[in-house]
């Protein structure tokens, strides 16, 4: 079958899945969870490896190119690594990236180097240990920094994603920026979202791009605007005679949707063509219910010819309109 770009109803194309494996964690960091976790789905809830390999290979025939998995944490997920090998062989796919928490990854980052992982996105908001362990409600910073470290040291591409938040990380703004003085790394500052499984956020957020940008600026007069990358979701920046960049994100403000690039399939199998949206097709059920690839094409064609013009139409548009009852970690962030 000939590969078309895969266009929406806004004219925006479509080349880029991000899955999540598992909605299961080993963290709990507090903009993603409540601290006694969130109900976890039945194993056989979650697509088989076999599914999300027929689903793949159906979305590469119809012009997805890039893969991210992620989670909840994909390394919690029994055989991650069995997945990764097979979805490398898919015909089309041409970068497979990786989202993790950097706890349990470190053991495979040789055999990611062997099967060409194109990047891995670490999540890392402080680099005080003590600030770890309140943010994400575990004593695992060395675990994560170990990880941060192999990666490096196998030239495998690094993101590191920092969310950043009102009292709580303020202060390792400069000391994560600080990271890409000798390190080739991007740090990604992420606006925070809603979605943090407890129904709650803050009214007005007030570490915006804006404000995070002003904070980076007023401490590195001369950091310098440069290209953003074609369909990035990031503003990105470098500090002169720095190694690596800075990427801001303006995840709740959303100004980057007019370029949205991306779809994601969530833990419990569900198509979300915007991450505000509460679910345009129940992928499960469809892939379960027939054989025929040609169905779950046409299904999926559907879907991205009905998306929504931005993330606040999605919202709008929500059952519950309160995007704050659902954790990152069943979406996948
Ligand atoms: N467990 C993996 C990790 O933490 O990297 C992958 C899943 S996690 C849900 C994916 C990304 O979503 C992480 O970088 C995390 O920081 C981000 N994230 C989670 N909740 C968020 C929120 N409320 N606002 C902004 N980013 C969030
Ligand atoms: Fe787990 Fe990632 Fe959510 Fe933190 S952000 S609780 S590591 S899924």
């Amino acid at each position: 079958m000939s590969v078309s770009t895969l266009v929406d109803n806004h004219g925006r194309p479509i080349n880029y899945l991000r899955l999540a494996v598992t909605d299961r964690c080993n963290l709990r960091c507090f903009y993603c969870m409540p601290e006694e976790g969130i109900r976890y789905l039945p194993k056989k809830e979650l697509l088989s490896f076999e599914e999300i390999e027929r689903l793949i290979t159906v979305l590469a025939q119809m012009g997805i190119t890039k893969i991210r998995l992620t989670g909840g944490e994909p390394f919690v997920r029994t055989d991650l690594m069995k997945l990764i090998r097979k979805i490398v062989t898919i015909p089309g796919i041409q970068d497979l990236h990786l989202t993790t928490n950097g706890v349990l990854t470190a053991p495979h980052i040789p055999e990611l180097k062997d099967l060409g992982i194109a990047s891995v996105n670490l999540s890392l908001d402080t680099i005080n240990r003590q600030r770890f362990e309140e943010i994400t409600r575990r004593d695992e910073f060395d675990a994560v920094m170990k990880t941060y470290d192999l990666l490096l040291q196998h030239n495998i591409p690094v993101k590191i994603n920092a969310v950043v938040m009102e009292e709580k990380n303020i202060d390792d703004i400069v000391p994560l920026a600080e990271l890409t003085r000798q390190h080739a790394v991007s740090v990604r500052f992420i606006e925070e979202m809603p979605f943090n499984g407890e129904g709650s956020h803050y009214p007005v957020l007030h570490w915006t791009y804006k404000k995070i940008h002003a904070h980076l600026q007023a401490h590195y007069p001369g950091l310098t605007k440069i290209p953003d990358p074609e369909f990035s979701t990031s503003y990105q920046y470098a500090i002169p005679g720095y190694a690596g960049n800075i990427g801001i994100i303006a995840a709740f403000s959303r100004t980057f949707c007019g370029t949205c690039n991306r779809i994601r399939v969530t833990a419990q199998g569900t198509l979300k063509t915007c991450l505000y949206d509460d679910g345009v097709l129940n992928i499960k059920e469809l892939l379960r219910s027939t054989g025929d690839d040609s169905v779950v094409r046409e299904s999926l064609m559907r879907s991205f010819q009905s998306r929504v013009k931005d993330g606040f139409e999605a919202e709008k548009k929500r059952k519950d309109h309160q995007p704050a009852h659902e954790s990152m970690s069943t979406i996948g962030g």
